[in-house]
């Protein structure tokens, strides 16, 4: 759509940032019809005469900034007069005073701006050492200004800051109070060459030469960059590439879609879907079902076959089909301890009684002569010449011979050759695993050994700074996340390998993947992408990962890696999140690598003993146990309650559309009996 993507990554220092590139300063991408050049500038006026270079090679240019283009509702009223963002550009414009070395008035002018408003606010955070009695150094001490919080937008993008923090952590009110003047300046010199999206242009594309819009550069994975502010740029340069008029459409159809246009601006590439989820196109959300047919295709078996003694064979997963090697039972033998004859032979009267007898044993008896009978015990292969026996309480032996009180039917109380299984029967399939009976069936079946597949190796590690051990004293967080992703493979049948814990050290991380015996590994925490995530930097720079905002909740990003021949799942910190995404995500995966197959279980429907409404957007997984075959659910959803995990015995899956569940609503109930993870021994 355009010629030229600029991307700015903006700053409000107020001292030049110093001649070496370096982070938290502006970095700005310039892509030229796919070929990129990032620059670093020490300050915002070096940055924006690089911008207006640009600009003047008549290139249809898309030109995006990282900070806020609009404050929440009733601002710029109340500030101007006028009911416009780009009013209040040009308030701030002829206010804010910002020289070429940054040096800057942003403290004095927010504490202006809130002289004009009732109360205490709304603009808060400043250095202790500034004397600015209107404008308060915490949230906290802010009241009754009588704006909201947030823009429209904020609630849709997860993360965003309130534009009303000037200082601290992550403010990022500054860089819009400093940006805003310079962008008012920029329309007067570009006059109607330039249009502002959506202020001017409305939920549509631009038709001017330059299209201005707000961007939000962690919308996107980094891009791998010696700096990570150089890498969020290229990324969104590359990302806003593949924009389509779609991504223009801002909230969509909703009454409120033309204020948020003139007042409030939108961050390119958000849309709102159903009432509740931004979905970046680019970025989107991946549903389960299309996550699920990614990790089918994705993980192929990847472990080799070997032959094991039958005794040790349970739990194994079968790398072949197993067939009969000899008939169940091997020959027909009495089910009963009775006596023996051939039915067709039988004179009427007493039946003379043939010598010796026929218990169980690996050899058979001699034939038993027409006529006769003989003394049989349970399991003992029948003798040649005989087809029936009598149960031992209707007969009675005697001097003369055996009496029978009731002549039983042919055939009866025998078990003929082959009655269960047949030599050759197909009886397991490829991809079992065994269990106990099926064990006791390959046995029964005349085998000795089976071919197994070799078990997969999978790694568990955490990370985080803020990890200790179980039980340790102190400060910390306890690693939950290891101990229970341990058992959950072992019970899974899987080589489950302890790679410990690792602090958010990008080089002992690289040392403990690179020195893991594993096909797989399995980690925690750090996997988000565009904050101080280590796991993902390292995958992103040196192996692969891609990030999947998967469409569930609990979930956040799930990240699917490689290192060195390994598939890396990165799963949540969050203990909830970590153990819903390993369940149903890394589950089917991890199986299907060791030779198992694809397994998904499908779950049942059962009356809900709950209500709740439910918004459209994404699936959500509850944590859930039937009573009295009703699926109840924890009393909180939260996802940072580990015990409702322990009081779950299975989960409640509600699909992606909207849904006003009460109690009777059919709901999908999936027991963790059938992800394997029931009872555990
Ligand atoms: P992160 O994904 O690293 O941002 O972590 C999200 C949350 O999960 C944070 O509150 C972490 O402290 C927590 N967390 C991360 N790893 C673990 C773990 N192994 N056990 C328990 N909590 C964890
Ligand atoms: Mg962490």
């Amino acid at each position: 759509m355009f010629d030229l993507i600029l991307v700015a990554d903006w700053s409000a220092a107020a001292k030049p940032t110093g001649p070496t590139p370096r982070k938290d300063a502006i970095w700005v991408c310039a892509d030229l019809n796919g070929a990129q050049t990032t620059t670093y500038f020490p300050t915002r006026a070096k940055a924006l005469a690089h911008i207006d270079g640009w600009l003047g090679q008549g290139h249809r240019t898309l030109l995006g900034f990282d900070f806020a283009f609009g404050y929440p509702a009733g601002f710029a009223q109340a500030l101007t007069g006028g009911d416009s963002a780009l009013d209040v550009w040009d308030w701030l414009s002829a206010r804010v005073e910002d020289g070429p070395d940054n040096g800057n008035n942003r403290y004095d002018v927010a504490q202006d701006i809130n002289s004009l408003f009732p109360g205490v606010g709304p603009f808060w955070g400043r250095p202790a050492t500034l004397d600015l009695p209107d404008l308060p150094p915490t949230d906290r001490a802010r009241a009754d200004h009588g704006l909201p919080g947030r823009r429209a937008v904020e609630d849709v993008v997860p993360g965003a800051k309130p534009l009303w923090q000037l200082a601290y952590a992550g403010a990022v009110g500054s860089q819009s109070l400093v940006g805003l003047a310079a962008l008012s300046k920029l329309r007067a010199r570009w006059g109607e060459d330039l249009q502002v999206w959506p202020h001017q242009s409305g939920w549509q594309v631009p038709e001017a030469r330059i299209t201005l819009a707000e961007i939000y550069p962690s919308l996107w994975p980094v891009a791998s960059a010696p700096i990570k502010d150089q890498g969020q740029v290229i990324a969104t340069a590359r990302a806003l590439r593949r924009a389509t008029p779609e991504w223009f459409t801002g909230p969509g159809a909703q009454p409120d879609a033309p204020r948020i246009a003139r007042e409030e601006g939108w961050i390119l590439g958000v849309q709102a879907a159903g009432d509740c989820y931004a979905l970046p196109p680019g970025v989107h959300w991946t549903s389960v079902e299309d996550a699920l047919a990614t990790l089918r295709e994705a993980s192929p078996c990847r472990v080799g076959v070997e032959e094991v003694p039958l005794d040790q064979a349970t739990g194994r997963i079968l790398a072949a089909p197993v067939t009969a090697a000899r008939s169940h039972p091997p020959a027909a033998n009495a089910a009963v301890d009775g006596w023996a004859f051939a039915h067709g032979t039988l004179a009427p009267g007493p039946v003379p009684i043939a010598p010796g007898r026929a218990a169980a044993a690996t050899t058979r008896a001699a034939p038993v002569p027409p006529g006769h009978a003989l003394r049989i015990f349970t399991g003992a292969a029948l003798p040649p010449g005989v087809d029936t026996v009598a149960l031992q309480e209707d007969a009675s032996a005697t001097a003369e011979g055996l009496h029978l009180r009731a002549l039983p039917k042919p055939g009866a109380n025998t078990r003929p050759e082959a009655e269960d299984i047949a030599t050759g029967d197909p009886i397991l399939p490829e991809g079992r695993r065994l269990r106990p009976t099926d064990t006791a069936l390959a046995i029964a079946a005349g085998l000795g050994r089976v071919s197994v597949r070799e078990r997969l190796r999978v790694g568990v590690l955490s990370t985080g700074d803020e990890i200790i051990a179980p039980g340790a004293a102190g400060g910390g967080i306890h690693d939950v996340n290891r101990p229970m992703l341990l058992a959950m493979l072992d019970a899974w049948g899987l080589e489950a390998v302890d790679l410990g814990h690792v602090p958010d050290d990008a080089s002992v991380l690289r040392a403990t993947l690179d020195g893991s015996d594993v096909a797989a590994i399995l980690t925690s925490g750090g996997a988000s992408a565009g904050d101080e995530d280590h796991l993902s930097r390292l995958l992103t720079t040196e192996g692969s990962v891609q990030h999947w905002r998967i469409a569930i909740k609990p979930g956040r990003p799930l990240a699917l890696g490689q290192w060195k021949g390994r598939q890396i799942f990165g799963l949540p910190g969050n203990p909830v999140a970590a153990f819903t995404c390993a369940a149903l995500f890394a589950r089917p995966a991890l199986l299907q690598m060791a030779g198992a197959g694809w397994q998904v279980p499908p779950g049942r429907d059962v009356p809900a003993a709950f209500s709740k409404r439910k918004k459209p957007g994404r699936t959500e997984v509850l944590r859930a146990r039937l009573r009295d075959g009703h699926a109840e659910v924890f009393a909180s959803e939260g996802s940072g309650r580990v015990s409702g995990l322990s009081w779950a015995e299975g989960f409640v899956l509600l699909p992606d559309g909207a849904a006003e569940i009460t109690p009777g609503t059919p709901v999908r109930y999936i027991p963790f009996q059938d992800l394997g993870l029931g009872t555990v021994g």
